[in-house]
Formats: C-alpha cells, sequence, structure tokens
C-alpha cells in the first residue's frame, strides 16, 4: 500500500525552540524540525508548511481561523494533518479547531513536547513518532491530541503538568487510543462522519471566561456584559453564583432575545463537571434566569464552543441550547 502523504504544520512552540540568551524561542522552521527525525520518511510521505513561529502563549483566535483556513486549502492533497503547537495553549487550538473543522474523515493531530526537538533529553521525537502512528492508521479521524503516548479527542485535551512528559489529560472522557511501539490500541473508535465535512470561517471574540473567587465584588459586572456577549463562569464546586453577584448578572444578561447576551455556568474544578440543579446556590440561579451548563465540557471546549456558536447567529435562547448541547467530537455526553 502506499505510504500515506502527511502534511506537517508547524506554529512554533518548545518543540521547535533554541536555546538563546533570552529564553527558548521557537526558531526552526518547519523543514528544521523534520529534518531532526529523518525516519518518519519510512512511515509516511511527509511534507512541510510553516505557518508561524511562535511561543504558544501568543497564539490567538486568528491563528486558530488561520489553521482551518491552511487545512482546507489543502485537504483534497493530505491523508491527514499533523500540527506542531507549543502546549500551553495547545488544549484550546484543539478545541478551537474541533469546532471550525466538522465532519472531518480524515485525522487531524496536533502534537508538541516539553523539550526542544534539537536537545539531548527530548520527548519531541517520541511525539512526532506517534502522531504519525497515529494519522496513518486507517481509523483515525477528525481533530486529536497525541501527546506522552495518549491520542485524546481535541475537545477533551487539557495541559495539566508543566514540566512531566505526561503533560496532558483526557478530561471526563477516557483516552481514544494509545501509542505502543509501532500499534495503536484504540480504545474509543472515532465513527464515520454523518455529517459533510464542513470548515468554519468565523469565531466570535465577544465570549469572557470568569473565575469566581471567594468574595468577588459585582463592581466589574456591568462593564463585562457591556463589552461581551457570552460570559462563562466558573463556579466552585458543581456550580452556583454567590448570592451578593445574583443582582449584577440578571441585570447584565435581560433575555437573550432582547440583548444577544448569554451566561454559561461551569466549574473550576477539572473533573466530574457541573451538576448546577443540586444545591440551593444552584437552583436559585435556574429560577432568576435563563443560561448554559457546561456540565462535563472542559473549559477549553466550553470557551471556543462558544466562540463558534456565537459567530452561528442563534435567532433564540432555544436554538442556542440546542446547538450548544449538541456533542461535537465527544465534547459532551450531556443529553
Ligand atoms: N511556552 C511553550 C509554548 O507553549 C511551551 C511548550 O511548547 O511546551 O509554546
Amino acid at each position: 500500500m502506499a505510504k500515506r502523504k502527511l502534511l506537517f504544520i508547524t506554529t512554533g512552540g518548545t518543540i521547535a525552540s533554541v536555546k538563546t540568551k533570552n529564553g527558548l524561542v521557537p526558531l526552526l522552521t518547519s523543514k528544521e524540525l523534520l529534518a531532526q527525525l529523518p525516519e518518519l520518511g519510512e512511515l509516511c510521505q511527509p511534507e512541510t508548511l510553516s505557518l508561524c513561529s511562535i511561543d504558544s502563549t501568543d497564539i490567538t483566535p486568528d491563528h486558530w481561523v488561520m489553521l482551518a483556513n491552511a487545512i482546507r486549502e489543502n485537504w483534497t492533497g493530505y491523508d491527514g494533518f499533523i500540527v506542531c503547537h507549543g502546549t500551553d495553549t495547545m488544549g484550546y487550538t484543539a478545541a478551537a479547531l474541533s469546532y471550525l473543522i466538522q465532519g472531518a474523515d480524515k485525522p487531524i493531530v496536533l502534537t508538541g513536547a516539553q523539550q526542544p526537538i534539537s536537545g539531548e533529553i527530548t520527548d519531541a521525537k517520541k511525539n512526532l513518532r506517534d502522531s504519525v502512528i497515529t494519522a496513518i492508521d486507517p481509523a483515525s479521524r477528525g481533530v486529536m491530541v497525541v501527546f506522552g503516548g495518549k491520542v485524546i479527542a481535541g475537545t477533551r485535551a487539557k495541559k495539566n503538568k508543566t514540566i512531566s512528559y505526561d503533560a496532558f489529560a483526557s478530561v471526563n472522557f477516557p483516552a481514544l487510543a494509545q501509542v505502543q511501539g509501532n500499534k495503536l490500541v484504540r480504545y474509543i473508535p472515532t465513527p464515520y462522519p454523518s455529517a459533510p465535512l464542513t470548515f468554519y470561517r468565523e469565531l466570535s471574540p465577544k465570549v469572557f471566561l470568569l473565575k469566581l473567587t471567594p468574595g468577588m465584588s459585582p463592581a466589574l459586572l456591568e462593564s463585562i456584559f457591556a463589552h461581551y456577549d457570552c460570559v462563562i463562569v466558573e463556579s466552585f464546586g458543581v456550580g452556583g453564583i454567590p448570592k451578593a453577584l445574583m443582582d449584577g448578572f440578571a441585570a447584565g444578561l435581560g433575555t437573550y432575545e432582547k440583548t444577544g447576551k448569554v451566561l454559561v455556568l461551569t466549574t473550576q474544578v477539572t473533573y466530574e463537571g457541573s451538576d448546577v440543579g443540586i444545591y440551593e446556590v444552584g437552583q436559585r440561579v435556574h429560577e432568576r434566569f435563563s443560561f448554559l451548563e457546561a456540565h462535563d465540557m472542559t473549559i477549553e471546549a466550553v470557551y471556543t464552543k462558544c466562540m463558534w456558536l456565537l459567530a452561528q447567529n442563534c435567532r433564540s435562547f432555544t436554538e442556542l441550547q440546542q446547538k450548544f448541547y449538541q456533542p461535537i467530537n465527544f465534547d459532551t455526553f450531556f443529553q
């Protein structure tokens, strides 16, 4: 069988970094990066595209759209795509691409490293190799993160260690597969897409993520709602809103049909998700205004799904609700 043709799109990050007197800087071009691992040519036909050379701290939603556009423009020419990316915001980019590229029947793998590929001790080569093993598997499709041997759905990946090689966790959902040597051991099959391949080109910038802290003042809520259409609240535990903030939220939100403003409740606890109906501090929110609830979704997925959703210009809260709870790339199991 002919070797699969893969496009390696590089964006920078530690994987492509070299030591300078100002710290690690992503200076390697995509060709220089792949030249470090010539044996990849035995597994696939690699080609490269340099999209940018930045630390992922500097990645913005414009880069997510640029990435989706680059993949769209090259879609028919390749069997799969490997995006090399800094690890710090890779979870956000993987989630954003999951919403920007839907119904994908080819693999789009994001990977990176905790140590530069040019270093003597590095996880970069293994992660790149594992990404290729994943991308050449005929049953791989959709957006995934491959890191530390794990294959994680693009909407479930979270960086939860700053130093260690197993830096990414699959949150509230099992890893899709594990790479063992040259083998991909698949735990969760990704069904062939039932919807047609769709590339979206827009994300709304009007989404704000507010992390609650005990005793937070309501003073800022007015200006947050004046600047943003969607406020995602990272509340405590299974979810609720402090008494002192309730009037501020009610005033800022109004009703979606009149103001176009929406509130999404999630939790600052990484695992097991929200369940706002459990306590009185959550039930009082249900009684006071309409909101969406993240349940088992990651913050990265909620944030980017809201950016995608707001760009769809939903006419009613019901339409918004229906689209928000519609599962995309394993992002939620709440029905
Ligand atoms: N600061 C780097 C980045 O996100 C960290 C990494 O790639 O591991 O670009």
